[in-house]
């Protein structure tokens, strides 16, 4: 195990801390994942990469880890962030929308946005959680914490669900920093259910009998708050208390405020040592989210031609405390670089022949100071900086001996367990796998111009730019009118 310390920001402690573990070597870490309604955006998978990356830190600093990272797919309400929870469930009005057509109902519409997700995940190649728990499956466990949380002070039964009294746990608002008074103006002035005791008071069961998702429970159909599914699933894969929690800046309050409510409420003991938040991935300068309409999804982006690992390599660019603008030129400069690891890896795949390693020791220094960029709060783009010197290292020289090209493709495969961004130490198989995104405008700007040259009987020039656009894997198709379209050789 590596001598480093893994140093991270805590939202809880406010500063940067060294993440430690109750049980030395091993980290028991939880992520919030995505609710099913639709595709997630890759604002969230900003999000969902910060814990990849931090686990993929701590296996490179040889520490065991077990990763739980939730699905949620019961029907939360668009207004969840009401603690009496108002407004629509956000998978009912997802079956009423278009795109909910073609499902039969919630529970299939459910089912096929985990499924794109997790294809997504695969795509921007983030490493499996050991547990993928979904809050349907813990329904039971959800109702069992209900009753104990009444059973011991901390919630009440009124007519219309079962509330959490704030007032009973004096550290509410530790991690938001909010004052109680403060929490009581956050929520919008909508007590609607006039035996609340606080308007704060949040819900960790709704009854409901015409909800599309309903489960029974001591309290009669209904069902589960969303923060509760949080509690009693880390509690139930990693323990009373973990290691370490992490959820876009937008879950600290309510979402884990809440959790961190119930959870210590339950056990008496501290709910997570540790908590992690992404802020924001933004499109010019506004937050991206579904609601907002200004959000790509990872199936998007490819469908225009983007490389999936160029995606995850631009959402990574920047550090994750701090607010990132995803850019069309900010993809391109990721597919570019992310070229630059795919010539490396042939060079070091290519390699021969007798003679001294001559690169191994610079190597092993600059993975050492990327490995020491991620323990620095995931500095990402220093991490990047000094992977990209070690490719340049290794393509510099065209060929290699074998000694080398060990310590280069070593090299390589720890930089990839590291960032995720390289791919597959292999020679690619089908030939544009890893090729960068192409920049459609500028191919139809060319074919324009040859149009023109053709026009202008200047088939030199015509033949320049067709052969121009062959050298960059670029075929024309042409036929009796003209070019009628371009593909990837
Ligand atoms: P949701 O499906 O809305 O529960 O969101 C899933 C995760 O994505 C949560 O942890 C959110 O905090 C996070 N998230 C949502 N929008 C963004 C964004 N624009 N940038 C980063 N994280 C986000
Ligand atoms: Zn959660």
């Amino acid at each position: 195990m590596s001598e480093k310390h893994f140093r991270l920001y805590d939202s809880l402690s406010r500063q940067v801390k060294p993440l430690t573990t109750l049980e030395p070597g091993h980290l028991r870490f939880y992520s919030c994942g995505p609710t099913v309604y639709s595709y997630a955006h890759i604002g969230n998978f900003r999000s969902f990469i910060t814990a990849d990356l931090i686990v993929r830190t701590a296996l490179s600093l040889g520490w065991k880890v077990t990763w739980v990272s939730n699905i949620t797919d019961v029907g939360h309400l668009t207004e969840d962030d009401v603690a009496d929870a108002q407004g629509e469930d956000k998978m009912e009005k997802a079956l009423r929308s278009k795109e909910g057509e073609q499902f039969h109902n919630v529970w299939e519409l459910a089912e096929f946005y985990e499924d794109a997700y997790r294809d997504d995940w695969k795509q921007l190649n983030l490493l499996e959680p050991d547990v993928r728990p979904k809050a349907t499956q813990h329904v039971r466990e959800q109702i069992l914490a209900a009753e104990e949380l009444i059973a011991k002070g901390f919630a009440y039964e009124t007519e219309s669900g079962i509330y959490f009294s704030v007032d009973k746990f004096p550290e509410y608002g530790k991690l938001s920093g909010n004052t109680q008074e403060n929490l009581r103006k956050a929520v919008r002035d909508v007590v609607l259910d006039e035996e609340k005791k606080d308007q704060s008071d949040f819900a960790i069961w709704k009854k409901d009998d015409k909800h599309l998702m309903q489960w029974f429970s001591p309290y009669g159909w209904g069902f589960p708050g969303w923060h509760i599914e949080c509690s009693v699933m880390a509690r139930a894969y990693l323990g009373d208390t973990i290691d370490l929690h992490s959820g876009g800046e937008d879950n600290k309050f309510p979402h884990h405020e809440c959790e961190i409510a119930q959870s210590e409420a339950l056990t008496g003991k501290p709910f997570s040592n540790h908590w992690t938040h992404t802020a924001f991935l933004q499109v010019n300068g506004q937050k991206m989210a579904k609601s907002a309409g200004n959000f790509y999804t990872v199936r998007g982006l490819v469908a225009d031609g983007a490389n999936p690992l160029a995606i995850r390599f631009a959402l990574i660019g920047g550090v994750y405390r701090k607010p990132f603008n995803f850019t069309d030129q900010g993809l391109n400069d990721a597919a570019t670089n992310l070229e630059r690891f795919r010539r490396a890896v042939d060079v070091a795949l290519a390699a021969d022949g007798a003679g001294e390693d001559s690169l191994g020791e610079e190597l092993g220094g600059l993975f050492e100071d990327a490995l020491e960029a991620m323990c620095s709060d995931l500095n990402t783009p220093v991490a990047i900086a000094k992977a990209l010197e070690g490719a340049r290292l290794i393509t510099r020289e065209g060929t290699l001996n074998a000694a080398t090209g060990a310590s280069a493709k070593s090299f390589l495969e720890k930089v990839e367990l590291l960032l995720g961004i390289i791919g597959p130490l292999e020679v690619a198989e089908e030939p544009n796998h890893c090729l960068p995104a192409v920049d459609e405008a500028r191919i139809l700007g060319q074919i324009e111009a040859r149009k023109a040259a053709k026009a202008a009987k200047n088939w030199g020039e015509a033949d320049a730019i067709r052969n121009a656009l062959l050298a960059e894997g670029i075929v024309l198709t042409d036929n009796a009118d003209g070019t009628v379209g371009w593909s990837r050789a």
